[in-house]
């Protein structure tokens, strides 16, 4: 049996090729390790890799594994927030990739103000208009979105996040993840904010993505194996 340590090498060196075969620096390009489903076993070995970066898309998971792994990991929220379960994001996520609606942006906000927290934020945008039932869509409710984000209290907006289709030819995908670069350019000029990352690329398209600016790659299961 391959390892998770073997895998995750395997994984970071394709990221490094991406990123010199684009003409960017190999860290700009940051992994998220997604761990849904998995044991902490195999997390644990993860970590002892070298790896920092945990993401989860269920914050029941995200809130049973973060104790049992050293202090120093860095939990991403990547999944859709439920308005219910949005204080347990708050206390647990130091990153929260899907934020898809104004009214859970402003609930966000007002749960870190109570709560002292400043989580980083990145709005998820659904660029393909056809794959995911999750992300912001049309202009109006991107503008929205934007606007509340560059005006919350305590939230960090810092970028963009998307979900390409599960399955299309490398076209299509470099289309979406280029279409997420490209209103990021727009946004971070229009509301005057620094927009540095774009959460884009998982398992199957994670070169396609860094080719076309991702800082954040989402990789699951080519490093813990399918679920
Ligand atoms: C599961 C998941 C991933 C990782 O998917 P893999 O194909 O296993 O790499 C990335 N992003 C989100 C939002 C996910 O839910």
């Amino acid at each position: 049996m391959i390892g998770v340590d073997v895998q995750l090498e395997k994984v970071r060196e394709r990221i490094r090729q991406a990123a010199l075969a684009a003409n960017r620096s190999p860290d700009e390009v940051r992994l998220v390790a997604v761990t849904k489903t998995k044991p902490v076993e195999m997390i644990q070995t993860a970590y002892d890799a070298g790896q920092r970066i945990f993401g989860e898309n269920r914050i029941q998971e995200l809130e049973e594994k973060r104790p049992l792994l050293p202090d120093d990991a860095e939990w991403h929220m990547i999944g859709h927030v439920q308005s219910n379960k949005a204080l347990k994001v708050v206390l647990n996520a130091a990153m929260i990739h899907s934020v898809d609606s104004v009214k859970l942006l402003r609930r966000l906000d007002r749960l870190a103000d109570e709560r002292d927290r400043d989580p980083r934020i990145l709005l998820e945008i659904n660029v393909s208009g056809e794959n995911s039932k999750f992300g912001a869509e049309d202009d109006g409710e991107i503008l929205r979105l934007a606007e509340t984000a560059a005006t919350a209290k305590r939230l960090r907006w810092i970028g963009l996040m998307t979900m390409a289709p599960h399955v299309a030819p490398e076209l299509e995908l470099r289309r979406v993840f280029a279409g997420l670069r490209e209103l990021r350019d727009r946004l971070a000029t229009r509301f005057g904010a620094t927009l540095p990352e774009l959460s884009m690329g998982m398992s199957s398209d994670y070169p396609f993505a860094i080719a076309e600016g991702a800082t954040l790659v989402r990789v699951g299961s080519a490093i813990f194996g399918s679920r």
